[in-house]
């Protein structure tokens, strides 16, 4: 498989300078490519997050490929913990949430 490396944080398709870019997060979801390089996710898909993300299966970093998901560890937050699962669902915001993020929920574990 041939990947393309992410070279830094400027080169991750859903952050621009280390920032969660709603717009392109929204397109990972609904187009279900991968937040990092931008090309079609294949199972299993990545979520990375805080130790309290993974605890509430909550996420608002988009799907990765799971090489992906360690580019961005690697350049983010090495203290990002990885889930895979084989789906997941997409929720927005609802109006009257403080959190107005979109939210990645992961539904089949792996
Ligand atoms: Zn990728």
């Amino acid at each position: 498989m041939s990947r393309v490396g992410a070279a830094g944080p400027g080169t991750l398709f859903a952050w621009d300078d280390g920032v969660l870019v709603k717009a392109t997060v929204t397109r990972c979801a609904l187009s279900r490519v991968c937040g990092a390089c931008g090309g079609s996710l294949a199972r299993p898909v990545a979520f990375v997050g805080t130790a309290e993300e993974v605890g509430r299966n909550a996420f608002h970093a988009p799907p990765l490929h799971t090489a992906c998901a360690e580019d961005v560890r690697r350049l983010l937050d090495p203290t990002w913990e990885t889930v895979l699962t084989g789906g997941f669902e997409f929720v927005r915001p609802a109006k009257h949430d403080e959190d107005r993020r979109p939210t990645f929920v992961p539904n089949s574990l792996l």
